[in-house]
């Protein structure tokens, strides 16, 4: 079978060539799929934002920024191309404007990818999209424990007459089962909310959460002890990080950004903290190239995903 990789960086000069994330064969057709272990996805849809809109270009601008990045991660001492066949897979369907519509699209290609034992690595979109992520990464793999990185927890069921946001696809998920929330965690929560019940609202859904704050005050290491009891030894695992769990100082280019968030050293000590766990999925949302500075979100964004693909190397060869 192909082990897919980039093109070679000492051969062909990097600014060379079509966008595909990280300058890696882009398989068009779902089922070829089959032939990698893990498949980047853009899923362009921004819909279902609430403040600023244009998410639906974050694909795009993440694999821009992706080219510097290379195989070797020093810190987690894997080479992801040695252990992973790696593809871009393009774009799934969306209906700009269209919520529902796009969400049962997004499902159904999700399902196909899924089907083919791909491990999917979803790039925003809006978090709205998380949702029909989720009903398919569940109707795979069983209800999954959920690691979610975010500024926001995402569980208001009250916009616009109960409809279905980029704030509101953890509470549906929940309401749906497709989350066991005694394994899942929050992570980075801050900011103004509209009452002290939005504060204790994880907790009471069940999930744990550990804001910024007691981040900040009680360091990564203790987050990490949390997240990984948290999770336990076994059963199937999903990562939905939002970008605007950062600081916006550090990834501006976003639509509901909220200061004091965390750095970028922080949060990369967090993922790499989760070395070693296996995850059936992960999604990259909330990435707003037209709010960027310097397309500083964007690289960040490259990296963060690059973090997110040499977990599933070093899980992979754990596996082995
Ligand atoms: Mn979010
Ligand atoms: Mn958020």
């Amino acid at each position: 079978m192909t082990h897919h990789r980039p093109v070679d960086a000492l051969v062909y000069p990097r600014f060379e060539g079509i966008r595909t994330f990280m300058r890696l064969p882009h398989l068009d057709t779902t089922e070829r799929l089959a032939e990698a272990d893990l498949a980047v996805i853009g899923v362009p849809f921004d819909t279902g934002a609430t403040y600023r809109v244009g998410a639906r270009f974050g694909p795009a601008g993440v694999r821009q920024e992706s080219m510097l990045l290379r195989p070797y991660h020093p810190e987690l001492g894997v080479d992801v191309h040695a252990e992973l066949s790696l593809v871009d897979a393009g774009d799934l369907p969306v209906t700009p404007g269209y919520l529902p519509e796009s969400h049962a699209q997004i499902e159904e290609a999700a399902r196909a990818v899924l089907a083919t034992g791909v491990t999917p690595l979803f790039l925003g979109g809006d978090h709205s999209i998380s949702l029909p992520l989720l009903r398919a990464v569940a109707a795979r793999h069983g209800p999954v424990a959920l690691v979610q990185l975010d500024a926001h927890g995402d569980l208001w069921p009250g916009y616009f007459g109960g409809k279905d946001t980029h704030g509101t696809p953890f509470r549906r998920a929940l309401e749906e089962g497709l989350i066991d929330p005694g394994r899942s965690v929050q992570i980075g929560l801050r900011g103004p909310v509209y009452g002290a019940d939005d504060v204790t609202l994880p907790e009471r859904l069940g999930l744990a959460a550990i804001s910024a704050d007691t981040l900040h005050r009680h360091g990564v290491e203790a987050a990490l002890e949390r997240v990984r009891a948290r999770l336990g030894a076994d059963g199937p695992r999903y990562l939905s990080l939002d970008i605007d769990v950062l600081d916006p100082v550090y990834a501006p280019g976003t639509g509901t950004p909220e200061v004091g968030g965390l750095s970028n050293v922080q949060l990369l000590q967090l993922l790499r903290g989760l070395a070693g766990l296996s995850f059936v999925g992960f999604d990259l949302v909330e990435v707003m190239p037209a709010y960027d500075v310097g397309a500083l979100t964007q690289l960040l964004a490259a990296n963060l995903a690059y973090e997110l693909i040499a977990l599933a190397a070093v899980a992979k060869r754990g596996a082995a």
